[in-house]
């Protein structure tokens, strides 16, 4: 008796970007969380290049309209920048789509997430008492 075992995954290829950076064409790596249209962007400066998570957020009501997102969050990294923590993996948190951008490392992160759900418990409180 044989069986027959489904091929192994491939491992995942990085995806390979060019940049325009001061009219040259550069070829960049990108992570494999990176969504980023690099080709799309005309960077001065190869400090300038960004990889991007796709964005993640909390769908909440809204008084001007159905739904607005907030809480946004996305990995982000500048791999050629001067500075050593900016070329570190982060999380970029915008509180609403028209806000500014903090940067979180991983602890900062973990104390938001850890806000976020001690707010949730306090809104299921909150909800109990509304009479439906
Ligand atoms: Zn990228």
């Amino acid at each position: 008796m044989s069986i027959s075992l489904p091929p192994e995954p491939c491992p995942p290829v990085p995806r390979r970007s060019t940049v325009r950076v001061r009219d040259q064409q550069v070829v960049i790596e990108c992570p494999p969380w990176c969504v980023t249209a690099h080709e799309d962007a005309s960077d001065a400066l190869l400090d300038d290049v960004v990889h991007e998570s796709a964005p993640t957020a909390l769908s909440v009501p809204s008084s001007s309209s159905d739904q607005e997102r907030v809480l946004i969050v996305r990995l982000v990294q500048w791999p050629f920048a001067d500075q050593e923590s900016d070329r570190r993996v982060s999380l970029s948190l915008e509180i609403a789509e028209d806000s500014d951008v903090v940067q979180l490392d991983a602890s900062l992160a973990s104390s938001v997430a850890k806000g976020m759900e001690e707010h949730a418990a306090r809104l299921r409180k909150l909800a109990e008492v509304v009479t439906s």
